[in-house]
């Protein structure tokens, strides 16, 4: 799943300037005759064929409001012997056809929408016109930056999601841009079962120097499938990097979080640099620098960073010095953040802006009461350390938590600190990381920007 932010960390390879944009190779690429690529017999658009999946009577309503997912709670029966990662059709209680879903043994979401169309063929040419369509969307939403317009000058950004799994019509499959480096991770049997078929259209349509398989997410676990990462097709540079709102910073797509990176924060980081001039800041949770560095170069008089990760720190300040920034305003610390933000209370240390940026605290709802009081804690304690009009950029990627949720948590937080604090933004995760309209679980990023009283 797409907000994971798992501890693992290693030691992260130097960068190479990733050059190449596949948001404008895709519209000329789409625009080509389609060459199937086959590697698995495709389904013939026939629903009447074994296998099948019926559903229990009334349990196709959310097929019909379009929500990918089928509970292994839904299904009445299983016809055939499909194997995991398998196309097959669904169909209601009255046998009327619903969609072609990958189907998993193995999880509690049984099946994964493919299509809705009855005719759909499942085959590389499907994968070929949704991945076409993932990339023209970033096309579309992503413009280049113009000459001598903001940070970039000129520059475009290269870090991007591609393909955002559910919410671009390809459940379970992450795709990030690196430069020229693909990160692929699989995070269902679907997916999984049309791999190689995947790899080679991404090779096709963007031309990168490398995919790398980072399919080692948690979540794959509960789908049965084992972890793998590694090299899928050409070769992985000894650098990474990528450039962000004219930052650049290097990426360990081998070991770092996720895919190597945080992309969904991009335009919140950008943000935080515009409002941090002159200002005392505080990033908790600051992985390779994302925030720090937007602050730095944002005129901040000091950057205070914590992260419990070692390598994600020593990345960080290599970060810095990639970006020549004054690396005498940062101050850099290894230390679990519940702990910090009490030993900074205590020395009565205060900052004018706070960033709070955890990772999953509670990946599905049965986390939440847990996940609520981790968030209180840190909130309230951030309350504490502000000055009067200070900033509170505060954050949950987990999925398990709703943005009214979120809000509720902060307000208790604030009311226990005895602050008074105003919305100023609501933020959420980058245009590359849509969330479909009919799949509300996608929007897993929710962030406010607050302000609070100066009285
Ligand atoms: N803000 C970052 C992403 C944060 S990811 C960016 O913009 O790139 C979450 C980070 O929290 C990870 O780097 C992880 O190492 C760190 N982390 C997890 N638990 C922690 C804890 N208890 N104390 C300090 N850091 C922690």
């Amino acid at each position: 799943m797409t907000g994971s932010k798992s501890k693992s960390y290693s030691t992260p390879h130097r960068q190479s300037q990733g050059g190449k944009d596949f948001r404008n190779q895709v519209k000329r690429n789409h625009q080509q005759p389609d060459t199937p690529i086959q590697h698995s017999a495709p389904r013939i658009g026939d629903a009447s064929a074994q296998p099948s999946l019926i559903l229990k009577a009334g349990r196709e309503k959310s097929l019909h409001r379009r929500h990918p997912w089928i509970f292994s709670g839904a299904v009445e029966k299983i016809d055939g012997t499909p194997a995991s990662g398998d196309t097959v059709s669904v169909h209601d209680a009255d046998s009327n056809f619903l969609a072609w879903v990958a189907y998993n043994s193995e999880s509690q979401i049984t099946a994964r929408v493919w299509s809705w169309d009855e005719k759909e063929i499942i085959n590389a040419d499907f994968f070929r016109k949704q991945i076409a369509n993932a990339l023209s969307m970033r096309a579309a939403i992503l413009p280049p930056i113009s000459e001598g317009e903001g940070w970039g000058k000129g520059k475009l950004d290269n870090g991007i999601r591609l393909i955002h799994a559910e919410s671009d019509g390809i459940p379970g499959l992450i795709v990030d841009q690196y430069g020229k480096v693909l990160v692929m991770q699989l995070g269902s049997a679907g997916p999984e079962h049309w791999r190689d078929t995947l790899a080679d259209i991404l090779q096709e349509l963007c031309a990168p120097v490398c995919i790398y398989e980072r399919s080692d997410s948690d979540g794959r676990k509960l789908e049965g499938l084992p972890t793998r990462s590694g090299v899928l097709r050409g070769a992985l540079p000894a650098q990474v990097e990528v450039t962000e709102h004219g930052l650049r910073f290097a990426v360990d797509v081998t070991v770092g979080q996720k895919t190597g990176f945080y992309l969904d924060q991009r335009d919140n980081r950008a943000l935080t640099g515009t409002l941090a001039l002159e200002k005392d800041v505080l990033n908790c949770f600051c992985y390779t620098g994302g925030f720090s560095l937007y602050a730095l170069r944002g005129g901040a008089k000091s950057v205070l960073s914590i992260d419990s990760s070692q390598e994600a720190l020593q990345l960080a300040q290599r970060n810095v010095q990639l970006n020549g920034l004054d690396s005498a305003r940062a101050e850099w610390q290894c230390a679990d953040v519940f702990e910090a933000l009490r030993k900074l209370r205590d020395q009565n240390r205060k900052f004018d802006l706070i960033v709070l940026d955890p990772p999953k605290f509670a990946p599905t709802a049965a986390f939440a009461e847990k996940a609520a009081r981790a968030y209180k804690d840190i909130n309230l304690l951030g309350f504490k350390l502000l000055r009067p009009g200070g900033l509170l950029f505060t954050y949950s990627c987990s999925g398990g938590i709703s943005d009214e949720l979120f809000q509720k948590i902060v307000a208790g937080a604030a009311l226990d600190a005895g602050i008074d604090a105003q919305i100023v933004k609501k933020l959420n995760a980058a245009p590359d990381h849509p969330v479909l309209l009919s799949f509300p679980e996608g929007a897993y990023l929710k962030g406010l920007l607050l302000r609070v009283s100066e009285i």
